[in-house]
């Protein structure tokens, strides 16, 4: 089936090599009230740029499945793909009750916020005719500020929303979890009640959760894993991303995607954590794995056929292809 990009529709085996989640823009909810310093131009040029750098490494599409209330911004991402030349699918869907999840959708049902992301996802967002092509969900606390000891009630309602627009449109789920209260399982629970297709899921920024137990659980389901965070080593290093990505593609399971989860436009000033973090985490970049953990696959062991299934395969399965 087509897949919804900024600048129009594509099928599965145009995607190529993709990056699953990425940002282009990120701000925490409110960032706009703190814009005064941004720089549009400078900041599309930036962005451009990095763009062209992963083309240039052999990346051909970019995930970016920043929620809508998280500084979402399609006719940027429009632009951005037009200039670098990157394939750019971006998604509906809201963030989790910690960090997000617009007031407005905490007062209306399933079925409402569903027809929301159709809606997203068949005509387009806002009034910019630029559709959606994904979309996201997003469970769990923040390591670190809260955690949560289970699902909240309106997570749950976003989960079902978003299960039930995947039903009516056919557009893949990705899955945000938190890596230290991680509710992948408790994700796929709600989506089999709702009769969702695993193939189509992908629970996210499992990496950093560095758990066996968690991961077969998922993968024996038949839904993807997100191996999504590389180079934020201040959430778990790369070496312990890379020991549980070896360890899973050496007893066959190989239905992974990689990504870095980085962000090149950070809206708003940023708080004094996020900038220790920016400053701990040199690898935080959209290139990385293309030019460190790529070779450090290789470098282990891993087949040229394998590296293409987690960067090209993978994807363009899970995107119906
Ligand atoms: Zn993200």
């Amino acid at each position: 089936m087509a897949i919804n990009t900024v600048l129009g529709r594509c099928e599965p085996r145009d995607l190529g090599f993709t990056l699953i989640h990425e940002h282009l823009t990120a701000g925490m909810p409110g960032w706009e009230f703190d814009n005064a310093r941004f720089d549009r131009a400078r900041e599309l040029a930036n962005i451009v740029e990095r763009l062209k750098e992963i083309r240039s490494l052999g990346v051909s599409s970019f995930v970016d499945p920043c929620p809508m209330e998280l500084g979402r911004n399609p006719e940027l991402a429009a632009e951005a793909a037009d200039k670098s030349g990157m394939r750019v699918i971006i998604a509906t869907g809201v963030y989790n009750e910690a960090l997000g999840f617009p007031t407005h959708f905490r007062m209306i049902g399933a079925d409402d916020i569903a027809e929301i992301y159709v809606r997203e996802l068949t005509e387009g967002i806002d009034h910019t005719g630029i559709r959606a092509g994904i979309i996201k969900t997003a469970t769990g606390g923040v390591p670190g500020w809260t955690v949560d000891t289970e699902i909240t009630r309106h997570e749950q309602k976003a989960l079902r929303a978003a299960a039930r627009a995947h039903k009516a449109t056919g557009a893949p789920i990705l899955c945000h979890n938190n890596e230290l209260s991680p509710f992948g399982r408790e994700t796929l629970d709600i989506f089999q009640s709702e009769g969702v297709d695993f193939n189509r899921v992908l629970i996210g920024h499992a990496c950093g959760v560095g758990n066996m137990r968690y991961y077969f659980d998922i993968l024996n389901r038949g839904a993807w894993l997100g191996f999504d965070r590389f180079g934020i080593d201040t959430i778990a290093p790369d070496k312990m991303r890379l020991a549980s990505l070896f360890g899973l593609l050496a007893v066959g399971f190989d239905r992974i995607m990689l990504s870095h989860d980085a962000v090149a436009c950070m809206l708003g000033r940023q708080s004094k954590a996020m900038l220790q973090m920016i400053e701990k985490c040199p690898n935080w970049n959209y290139a990385h794995i293309c030019r460190n953990i790529l070779p450090a696959l290789r470098k282990g062991g891993v087949a040229e056929q394998t590296i293409q299934k987690l960067t090209v395969d993978n994807p363009r399965e899970y995107f119906g292809g």
